[in-house]
């Protein structure tokens, strides 16, 4: 171990701090390991973007995503864990402890690590969606489609997210402007079809974005039917992409089994990864459900098999 790395390998591990991550903790820190957390770049993961939680169980009320992490902190640290500001950058786990450097600098060592770095929303990759990005660019309609009450949006994608969010904004919006690249889309037939039916939402199929226009907030999409070769405009002041997400697995690559999005492997009916003592609980292992309280779930179970493999290592 170098000078900069903890004293003693730590018993547990967490990477990541959305509803899986402090589940985890919650468990682990009960059971008396110790948990040390690192938060990642996005403390609180994709529930600080979320407004109204409406379904996660006991909160007959609802709840404010960035309220919901707060209490999950507040409970894991409540029982002793250590939550720390940073990202693992890079992981060794070819042998135990696991090392794992964060922020690039420090180095970490742990005797069991649970992997709960969550996935990442996808964006188109233009600069102007960059430059207005919070400024009428938005990839959750559910946390900022209240923003643009009785106004023109767009929404990008042609998946279950994008339909089931047009949806959601055809209620609160005068018109949605659905932006299908293909020439069909990819969600499931009752969702195109509860899309196609509406009278709000007009889709344009082959249809590429150019550029988010707007100075200083968004006023339309210059775009392009791919079919045609025709450019035209349309005028709205929310963009929204809705084309997938990304799990945030970079670093595994090559030391864990992932699918051919990305997303890590578990053995089925729990969260243990190929690797003995790693462990992945929450979205990062989850393109399914990716729900707050699966999430949580997982992260439940990653503690308790974090727990028995190391009673059984005694
Ligand atoms: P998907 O990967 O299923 O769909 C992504 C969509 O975005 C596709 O239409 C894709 O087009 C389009 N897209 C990707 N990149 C670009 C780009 N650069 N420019 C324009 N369009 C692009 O992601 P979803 O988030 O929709 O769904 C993920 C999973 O979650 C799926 O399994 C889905 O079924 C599930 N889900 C289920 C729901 C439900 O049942 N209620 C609700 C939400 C999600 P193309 O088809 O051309 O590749």
């Amino acid at each position: 171990m170098s000078e900069s790395a903890e004293q003693h390998a730590l018993p547990c591990l967490i990477l990541g701090s959305g509803p899986a991550g402090y589940t985890a903790a919650i468990y682990a820190a009960r059971a008396g390991l110790t948990p040390v957390m690192y938060t990642g770049p996005e403390p609180g993961g994709q529930l600080m973007i979320t407004n109204d939680v409406e379904n996660y169980p006991g909160y007959p009320e609802g709840i404010m995503g960035p309220q919901m992490m707060e209490d999950f902190k507040k409970q894991a640290q409540r029982f002793g864990t250590d939550v720390r500001f940073g990202m693992g950058t890079s992981v060794d786990l070819s042998s135990r402890p696991f090392k794992v450097t964060i922020d690039q600098a420090q180095e970490v060592w742990a005797e069991t690590l649970i992997i709960t770095t969550g996935a990442s929303a996808k964006w188109l990759g233009l600069e102007s969606e960059q430059r207005l990005n919070g400024r009428g660019v938005s990839a959750c309609a559910v946390c900022d489609g209240f923003f643009f009450k009785n106004q023109d949006v767009i929404i990008v994608g042609g998946g279950d997210t994008a339909c089931e969010e047009a949806t959601y904004l055809s209620k609160l919006c005068s018109s949605v402007h659905m932006l299908v690249r293909k020439d069909s889309m990819r969600a499931s037939q009752i969702m195109q079809k509860r899309v196609l039916d509406n009278p709000k939402i007009k889709v344009y199929f082959n249809t590429e974005t150019l550029e988010v226009l707007g100075d200083d907030t968004v006023t339309g999409a210059r775009l392009k039917n791919s079919a045609t070769g025709e450019e035209f405009t349309i005028e709205a002041t929310g963009f929204f992409v809705a084309i997938g997400h990304r799990p945030n697995t970079d670093i595994f690559k090559g030391q864990l089994d992932m699918d051919e999005n990305g997303y890590l492997k578990t053995i089925p009916g729990a969260t243990s990864t190929k690797i003995p003592g790693v462990f992945a609980a929450g979205d990062v292992q989850d393109s399914v459900y990716r729900q707050a309280v699966t999430a949580a779930g997982t992260g439940c179970m990653a503690a308790l098999e974090a727990e028995r493999f190391l009673a059984a290592q005694e």
